[in-house]
Order: C-alpha cells, then sequence, then structure tokens
C-alpha cells in the first residue's frame, strides 16, 4: 500500500494542509490509502489493472467535481477520472496522483413528454435502462449492463440499437461539462458546439462530463438472444451471417462470435437483438433460426432490460483481460480461415473473438458530423482475451496479439477507440482518422496544459 504522501507530476510533495482544506470543501468524501472504502473504490473492472491513487475525490455533484479539477489543477496532478470504470487498458485508475470518482453520482431525471433524459457522469447503462423503461424508452447504449454511460458515449457507443437509432453519442442533446479551468460549459448544438462535436467520439480528453442529455426512442419487448452451433461449423455459421446481415433491416442488429460454451464445448453463435414489432421480429430471424442444426436455440420476446443484460455473466469485474480490435474491410472466407485456426488455439475458456455488424442509422451520419470518424465500416473485430490466473498473462496476451497481426490483411483503417488498448500514438490517430486535426485544435482551447491526458490522449502540441 502507497504511503500518504501525495507527490505531483513534478515529483513535490503536495502540503497536508493543501489536502485538509480540498477534503474539507467536498461534499462528498476524499479517500486516501488508508481509509475505509479506498480498497474498493480504486479497483476497475479489468483485473489486470492494479494501480493505487494517491487520492480519490468521491464526487457528491458538480461543485465536487469544479473542486477536484481545480485542485489538480492548481497541485499539477495526474487525473484519472472515473465513470463506469470499464476503460479495457485501466484508463479510469492512475497510480498517485487524483482519481476523480463519479461513481455515487446516480441521478436519471426522465422527461417522458420530451422523450429525453438527463442522467449524471456515473450512471451506468442498466441503471438509465431501468429509469428510461418505466416509460417504455430507451436509448442507444452498450451490450454489457454495467458498462458506464460516461466513457461509451463519448467515445461513440455502438450496441444493439447501433442500426436503428445510431450511436450513442448520436443521441446526444447535450452534455454539461467541467473543462480544465475548472468551468462548468453545456455544450450543445447551440451552446460551446465545437466542444459538443468534440464530445460526440474524442472521449474524455476535454473535460469531466458531470451529466449526459440524451434523446429517448420507444422500447419494449424485442425479439432477442442467441443461436449455438458446434465449432466444426463455424465456416459455414460465419458465410451464412455474412449473407443474413447483407439484407438485414435497421430494427436488427447481430454479433457473431467463436467462443466456448460454459460446459467447455467450444462453439459458434450468432447474438441478434430485432427492435421493432414483435411479428415481425420473427419473421426477421427466421433464416437465422432454420439455418443448420443448432445445438441450442435461445432467441424469442424479452424485455429489453434482458436483452441489455443477457452478456452480463461473461464479463464479470476482476478477470484478467487483454483486447485487440480493429474494423474490417468485409468479410471473406480468407478472414473466416484465420480466425477459425486462431480460435482453435484459445487457450481460456473465457476468450472469444466476435464480429460486430453496425452501419443503419449509424452510418447515415456523415463522417466529420461527429468526431466519430468511422461511419463508412460495418464490420468490427473484437478479440478478446479473458482469463482468471495472473500467472497465465503472458500465453494469453500472445494469443490476441497473434491473431491480431494474423488479421491485418483484413484490417481497414480505423479502430474503435473505446476498444483500443495501450498501443501507441499512431493507433490513438486511426481511432479518431480523419478528424485528429480538428480535435487536436479543441483540445489546445479547452485543455491546453493537457490535465485530462488519462485517455486515448489528444496532445494539445
Ligand atoms: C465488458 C465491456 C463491455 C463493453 N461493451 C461495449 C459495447 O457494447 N459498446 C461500446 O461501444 N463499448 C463497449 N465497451 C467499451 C466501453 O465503451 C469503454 O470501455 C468505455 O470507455 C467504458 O466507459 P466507462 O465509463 O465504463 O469507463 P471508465 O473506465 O470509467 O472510463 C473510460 C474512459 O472515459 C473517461 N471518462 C469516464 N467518465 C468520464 C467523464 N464523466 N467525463 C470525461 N471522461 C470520462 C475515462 O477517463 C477513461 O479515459 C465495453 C467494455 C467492456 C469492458
Amino acid at each position: 500500500m502507497p504511503g500518504r504522501e501525495v507527490q505531483n507530476l513534478k515529483g513535490s510533495t503536495v502540503a497536508e494542509d493543501a489536502i485538509e482544506e480540498f477534503a474539507s470543501s467536498l461534499r462528498g468524501a476524499l479517500l486516501r490509502p488508508d481509509d475505509d472504502g479506498y480498497e474498493a473504490t480504486r479497483i476497475v473492472w479489468n483485473g489486470m489493472i492494479d494501480r493505487s491513487p494517491g487520492l480519490i475525490a468521491r464526487c457528491s455533484g458538480v461543485a465536487d467535481v469544479i473542486s477536484a479539477v481545480n485542485f489538480a489543477r492548481v497541485n499539477d496532478l495526474l487525473v484519472a477520472i472515473r465513470g463506469g470504470g470499464h476503460s479495457i487498458p485501466g484508463h479510469s485508475a492512475c497510480d498517485g496522483g487524483l482519481m476523480i470518482d463519479l461513481s455515487l453520482m446516480k441521478g436519471v431525471w426522465v422527461d417522458e413528454k420530451a422523450r429525453t433524459a438527463r442522467a449524471q457522469g456515473g450512471v451506468t447503462w442498466g441503471e438509465l435502462d431501468r429509469e428510461t423503461q418505466v416509460f417504455g424508452l430507451a436509448t442507444p447504449g452498450g451490450v454489457i449492463s454495467t458498462t458506464g454511460i460516461a466513457g461509451l458515449t463519448l467515445g461513440g457507443g455502438v450496441g444493439w440499437l447501433v442500426r436503428k437509432h445510431g450511436l450513442s453519442c448520436d443521441n446526444l442533446i447535450s452534455v454539461d461539462i467541467v473543462t480544465a479551468d475548472g468551468q462548468l460549459l453545456r455544450a450543445s448544438a447551440d451552446e460551446n458546439p465545437d466542444l459538443f462535436w468534440a464530445l460526440r467520439g474524442g472521449g474524455g480528453n476535454f473535460g469531466v462530463a458531470t451529466s449526459f442529455e440524451f434523446r429517448l426512442h420507444s422500447q419494449g419487448t424485442v425479439m432477442g438472444g442467441l443461436v449455438l452451433h458446434p465449432r466444426a461449423k463455424a465456416k459455414e455459421v460465419l458465410s451464412f451471417f455474412r449473407d443474413f446481415m447483407a439484407t438485414a433491416p435497421d430494427e436488427l442488429t447481430a454479433y457473431c462470435g467463436l467462443l466456448t460454451a460454459p460446459d467447455g464445448v467450444p462453439v459458434v453463435g450468432i447474438i441478434g437483438c430485432y427492435s421493432g414489432p414483435l411479428e415481425a421480429g420473427e419473421a426477421a430471424m427466421r433464416p437465422l433460426r432454420e439455418f443448420g442444426l443448432p445445438v441450442a436455440d435461445l432467441i424469442g420476446p424479452i424485455p429489453h432490460t434482458q436483452m441489455q443484460s443477457l452478456l452480463d455473466a461473461g464479463f464479470p469485474y476482476g478477470n484478467q483481460n487483454y483486447w485487440r480490435s480493429t474494423f474490417l474491410n468485409g468479410l471473406s472466407d480468407e478472414l473466416f480461415d484465420v480466425l477459425i485456426e486462431h480460435a482453435g488455439r484459445m487457450a481460456s475458456p473465457l476468450s472469444a473473438l466476435v464480429i460486430e455488424h453496425y452501419g443503419g442509422a449509424e452510418s447515415r451520419v456523415g463522417e466529420s458530423e461527429t468526431a466519430f470518424p468511422h461511419r463508412g465500416l460495418q464490420y468490427d473485430l473484437n478479440i478478446i482475451a479473458s482469463w482468471t490466473d495472473p500467472a497465465e498473462n503472458e500465453q494469453h496476451i500472445q494469443w490476441a496479439r497473434d491473431l491480431s497481426q494474423a488479421a491485418q490483411p483484413f484490417a481497414a483503417d480505423g479502430v474503435y477507440v473505446n476498444f483500443l488498448g495501450d498501443e501507441g500514438e499512431d493507433r490513438v490517430r486511426t481511432s479518431f482518422g480523419k478528424n485528429y486535426d480538428r480535435l487536436v485544435e479543441i483540445k489546445k482551447k479547452y485543455d491546453p496544459t493537457n490535465l485530462f491526458r488519462l485517455n486515448q490522449n489528444i496532445k494539445p502540441a
């Protein structure tokens, strides 16, 4: 456990009386390594990340966030912003410095008539869905209910409604954000529009987002679930998936994965969600259910919230995780051969490789309309190495790297910023694509000293 001394970025110790004054200014709590609750709060989703902040500010509201940003700036501290804690490379945790923790900020206000919701920066997708579903409404979120709305939306946000209603960030109306100078700004189409543009895909580079206002859509029971086939049928199932999605309506989003069933049997599965009238959903899903001889067909009418948490059990807190990802130029038979070969070498039953299909409403937004640039790329490959024993790290990381390398000939020039690891500056640029230079200008304006640097970092200089 680290000591109580807090060092700044220049290696000097922050004065105790300054820390005490900061602590007493907060409505929430300031945690130090020997305080109750510190251990539980410093932990993030990926068990590979084991960082110990010098201070954790558990913010209760906007005023606490302003105090924390000012304290960090004045004292030259490394800053980590924690929303839902799901950053795969662990960008919401820091060694030393200050973690600005929003996980107590859980407010959600739904306006049924206007079909909008405002949610605070510590809310997860499961929590937002719970509040909006009371009114039969939802906004597009991620596919795991424990992921934070903050990090996911700021990077883009893909999930079961991506083809029908676009990315999460496409459904933003406004964001309240505390910038590096300690000001609370509203970013929307009318207020600070440059910042609003950057917040829709530019990640956590521009400040601490304290709340998000989303457009909501009617959403109730969906036709959703998964079908599983023996892994030996992987090539046929992958080819079927390619043809099936080529003519899919916007209401249907589906992913195809090579994984291991809970009983240890290697399988290939397609998980899909049809958001629309159930009869039309039955018809749209029929070819998927009638293809081949599935070992399991778990597709049926289910509540939106059940669809949104269907995969939760496969992504618990605390496992070791190393992911690689890339957009694909398309789905070729040669790519399938590579995927099947490497899936055969997957040494952990918790690992998987998944092809996600986007397009639809998401792809009808212009590449420079928001900071998220990859509007024309429909297929995304996620290589998910996941295991429990840290002694096995090297083996599973190498598996993910080898497959990532082997998939290169099929990779498009693009990577989704929210699936990117710590892979160097070139990959960060690739994640922002043609919007990178404009993002640098906006970063210079709102965070000229790069106070917010623990992210897929856009350097102001
Ligand atoms: C199990 C799992 C499932 C996932 N599924 C999906 C999915 O279906 N769709 C998808 O699009 N992505 C998905 N992702 C990727 C996910 O979008 C990113 O990991 C995202 O950054 C998580 O956001 P968070 O708030 O939970 O994470 P955090 O770790 O808290 O934050 C992630 C990044 O955002 C910054 N940040 C967080 N909160 C704020 C804030 N309030 N203001 C400013 N910056 C902030 C952090 O500093 C950090 O850089 C998944 C990730 C995991 C681990």
